[in-house]
This record gives C-alpha cells, structure tokens and sequence, in this order.
C-alpha cells in the first residue's frame, strides 16, 4: 500500500513538485542543514577552543570515531584520546538507522559526502560532463576503501591512538584551514579528494572512506530497498546512467548493491512513472516519509542518549589530584590554560612560564594546544606537562607528598576561574621577554636523560630552530612507542621497574603517575635498549 506516493517520475515533473515532495530538493535540504551545523561546530572550535568549557570538536560528531574506539570501549569502557561519547552514540545510531534504512546516512546526511556531490555538480557545469568509469576494474578498485577500513581498524585498535587522524580528510576540512602543519598528509588527501570529486562523482567515498565501508557492509542488510517494476520500464537505461554507482538496474528487481545511498537520482530521472521506487518491507516509501524516518532515527537516538545522560561532546572536567590527595601533572590537557594550571598547581604564572619556556607574550588565558599556532612557537603541551612533574617532584617538594594547603581535588571548572583569573593579575604575570633568563636551568638530571630523548639543551629554547620533538611523549601507548622506537614494550616495563599489569593500549600519562613513574623513565628505558645494555 503506497503512502503518500510520488505520482511522477520525470525529471521535468520532479521540477515541478513541491520542495519537500522533490527527491532531489528535499536530499539537498537535508545535506545543507548537516554541512551548515557541521560547518558551525567546527567555526565555534576553532574560535572558543576545546576543553569541558570551550566547544565540542568536529571528531564528537564524527560516528567513525566510533569504530575506532569500539575495541578500546569494549575492553576497557574508556575512550581513545580525541574520542568523546557522542561519537559512540552517533555510531550506534549510524548503525541502526542503515539497517532500517539502508545506507541512507551517506546519501543524506554525511557533510564529506555532500561536498563531493556539490563540487561533482560544480564539476559538470565547469567541464560539461563528469567521468564515471564502470566495469570490473573499476569494482574492484571499491573494494580498496574495505582495506583502508581494515587497516585503520587493526591498527588503531592495536595502538590506542587514532592513526587514520594524521590523514583524515574529513578532519582537514572542518579545520577550516588551520592546523596545516600539524597535519599536511591529511590537507593532502583532502585536496586530492575535492579535487577529485570535480571530475568523478563522489571519489572519496566510492573508493577510500572508511566509514562508508562499515556502512556498505551494515546497509546490505537495510530494510529499504530502490525497486524497479517491469510494468512500464522501456529499457532506458537512464536509471543506471544518472547512478553515481553505475548500479545495474535492469538485471534486478530490487537494488541490493552496498553503494546504493538513496540518493533517488534513478527515481528523479526515470521518465517513466511509479517504475522505480523506494520500498520498506511491504510499503512503498514517499520521499519525504523516508527523510522523516531517517531524522526522527537519528535524533531519537541522539535525544534518548540525552535522557539517559550518556551524550557528551566534550572532554570532562579532571581533578588536578589523584585519589589519594596528591597533584597529578598526568592531569595537564592540551585544552588546558596556563592560568588554570597555574592555579590547579599552585605554581605561580611566572614561574609556570619559566617552565614552559614560554615568552611573555603568550597570554595566560591562551590553552596550550593553541600556543604554538597563535604564537608560532614550538610547544607541545607534554613539555609543560614534563616541567611541571619535575618540579612537582624535586626536593623542595618531594614527589608523591601530599599538597599541605589542598587536599581535595580542584577541578577545572568555572569555579575555578576567579583564582585562574588571579594568577593571571598584573603581579603575576610573568616577567618581559627580556627578563626571562636565556638560559632556563637544566633540568634534573634523573628525571631525564642525556641523548635524543635528553632534556634541552642549556640554553636551547624549545621553540628554536632546529630542535625535534621528544620520540617519547606522554600520550603515547606503549603499544605505539614498541612500534616508533623498536623498543619491546616488555624491555620498558621491566627497565622501569614496573610490575604490575599495564594495558599497552593506555596512554602513558594514563598511568604513570599512579605507578609512580614520569616519562623520563621510558625514554631512559629507550635509550638503554639502544645502547645494548639488555
Ligand atoms: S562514503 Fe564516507 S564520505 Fe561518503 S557519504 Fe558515506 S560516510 Fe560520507
Ligand atoms: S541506485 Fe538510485 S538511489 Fe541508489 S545510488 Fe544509484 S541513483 Fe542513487
């Protein structure tokens, strides 16, 4: 029994349909209302920042997060750096809405998706047609976004840490431009990408995306299906030309292809009336009834997550101390600032910015993941985060030893913010660049080592020229240090005097501290497995 059924399928006729009874208007409207939203997260990001406090970043909207965090979150019910619960949510709703409405998610609502069509339709009017090759080779090259889904799999799930991030055009774009050194593969592949898309109907999706991988294997099982009745069908072809997936419509009655998105191009451009359709399980489907079910899925799950307190698009605020009371310097986050941290740690500004090496130009307020884009300098929060430990852990203040004026946890929160606001007054501020003396004293000699994982050279700021990152750094696993380093991960927990059980997937500053070890100590252990002494 159709409900509200299309009475037309010519293209001119389509034309002539109210917006939201035109497949082609009414899938372009939802696929502008999510690049719009998308597009104002990531502005907001860029310009508030991350951090419990400032704005989610694209990656909580982003469901393949999801997949990558699925092993982590299975095993440990935690979360890869990066990941936040929405992204596991938006998976599960990404899931359940293709298994009832097949692999409408790419067709309608994915942003990357919409930005390859739009540049593919641009692309047309700029050279007259788009080249969309068919043929064995051609299916055989899609099966190539099948590995790219494997390996990102194996791989993240083996290490802990996102290793698809580095390349991940979806992400380049909603940097909006920044960022370009921190990640160049992944602009790379973003360009090739849209590039691509000008000439070849959705290139990135048909042959690299990982994401649409999992969706192409979920959505063979979906529920809705394009149809083709043989009343009426000439034999036209049109359906299969308009199809960005050249699916072969004549050979079958019912379109089980994994690269069918619904996008009903086939539909709009069938000149015969009512022979292709879309279909439910006894039921044909108006084009807006689909669009509703597929909005009322995906935010019914968004929403019920809601209620149920599970949805989080940002980091959680975290206790500068651990459980027994003690300052934990594992705690420093990059979205952290250096006003917030001064005043968790009680650790004056100026001297903050003595550790950090940082000039009195930088602002307290500034987070530090943002410190070397907006000021052009090197700086990883892991330096300020080593600093901080080593002092933390020097004589004048013996590692471990409970804070004497706090004992309970001060959290970053807006509370917290007046006595941020404090470390940042006028007395506190740091010294003028000219102040800051050139030559911060070395650091302690046992909490790092001489060689490449050394502390800085005397005299060398670590934003200079010429300086390289640490190898070893905080939120690295061990997992991802054994395959970096060539260093067993064994030989490390050993080294360092590690007994208990680690999960090689954690990031270090994860555990260290309550194993009562600082990074130093794994690069040590690097740096001893390189000189032989095994
Ligand atoms: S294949 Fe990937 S990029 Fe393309 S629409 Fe689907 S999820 Fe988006
Ligand atoms: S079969 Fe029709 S709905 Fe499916 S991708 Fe091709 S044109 Fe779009």
């Amino acid at each position: 029994m159709p409900l509200v059924q299309v009475q037309t399928n010519t293209a001119a006729a389509h034309r002539k349909l109210a917006w939201y009874r035109s497949p082609r208007l009414l899938r372009h409207a939802v696929m502008a209302f999510f690049f719009l939203f998308l597009l104002h997260v990531a502005w907001e990001h860029q310009v508030k920042g991350g951090g419990p406090n400032g704005a989610p970043s694209i990656e909580a909207y982003c469901p393949f997060g999801g997949v990558e965090n699925l092993y982590q979150f299975l095993t440990t019910g935690g979360f890869v750096r990066h990941v936040e619960p929405s992204a596991m949510i938006l998976l599960a709703a990404v899931l359940l809405l293709t298994l009832l409405f097949s692999r409408g998610f790419c067709g309608w609502i994915c942003p990357f998706g919409s930005i390859q069509e739009w540049l593919g339709l641009a692309g047309k009017r700029i050279f007259g047609k788009s080249y969309n090759p068919s043929g064995p080779w051609e299916r055989r090259l899609r099966a190539l976004k099948y590995v790219v889904l494997g390996v990102i799999v194996l791989l993240t799930w083996h290490l802990g840490t996102l290793v698809f991030r580095p390349y991940d055009p979806f992400l380049a774009f909603f940097h909006l431009g920044n960022g370009f050194s921190e990640m160049p593969y992944a602009y790379a592949a973003l360009g090739f990408a849209l590039l691509g898309s000008l000439k070849y109907e959705r290139f990135f999706c048909k042959y690299a995306c990982p994401l649409g991988a999992v969706i192409g294997i979920a959505g063979k099982f979906g529920l809705t299906k394009v149809a083709r009745s043989d009343d009426g069908c000439k034999g036209c072809n049109i359906c299969q030309k308009k199809c960005f997936a050249h699916i072969d419509f004549l050979s079958v009655h019912e379109i089980r292809d994994a690269e069918c998105n619904h996008c009903l191009e086939c539909v709009t451009h069938c000149p015969k009336p009512n022979v292709l359709s879309l279909k439910g399980p006894g039921l044909q489907l108006s084009t807006p009834l689909y669009a509703a079910l597929l909005l009322l899925g995906l935010f019914g799950t968004i929403g019920v997550s809601q209620l149920a307190g599970k949805w989080r698009t940002k980091p959680e605020m975290v206790s500068f101390t651990d459980q027994k009371g003690r300052l934990n310097p594992a705690q420093i986050r990059g979205w952290m600032t250096l006003n917030e941290i001064s005043a968790g740690y009680r650790i004056p500004l100026n001297e903050l910015y003595r550790l950090g090496r940082l000039p009195a130009s930088v602002d307290g307020a500034t987070r530090l993941n943002q410190v070397s884009r907006k000021y052009g300098l090197r700086f990883e929060p892991d330096q300020l985060r080593e600093a901080v430990e080593q002092k933390l852990s020097s004589p004048a203040r013996p590692a471990g030893a409970p804070v004497a004026t706090q004992t309970s946890a001060p959290a970053v929160t807006p509370a917290a913010a007046p006595a941020a606001k404090a470390a940042a007054a006028p007395e506190s501020r740091p010294p003028a660049v000219a102040e800051i003396p050139a030559h911060p004293p070395a650091a302690p000699k046992e909490t790092k080592g001489s060689g490449p994982h050394g502390a800085p050279r005397q005299g060398q700021h670590p934003g200079a020229e010429g300086e390289s990152e640490p190898e070893v750094r905080g939120m690295m696993t061990l997992n991802e240090i054994e395959l970096k380093t060539g260093v067993p991960k064994e030989f490390i927990l050993k080294r360092m005097g590690v007994t208990g059980e680690v999960n090689p997937r954690l990031p270090l500053r994860e555990w260290m501290h309550g194993a009562g070890k600082k990074i130093g100590d794994v690069r040590d252990a690097v740096d001893a497995y390189r000189a032989g002494q095994r």
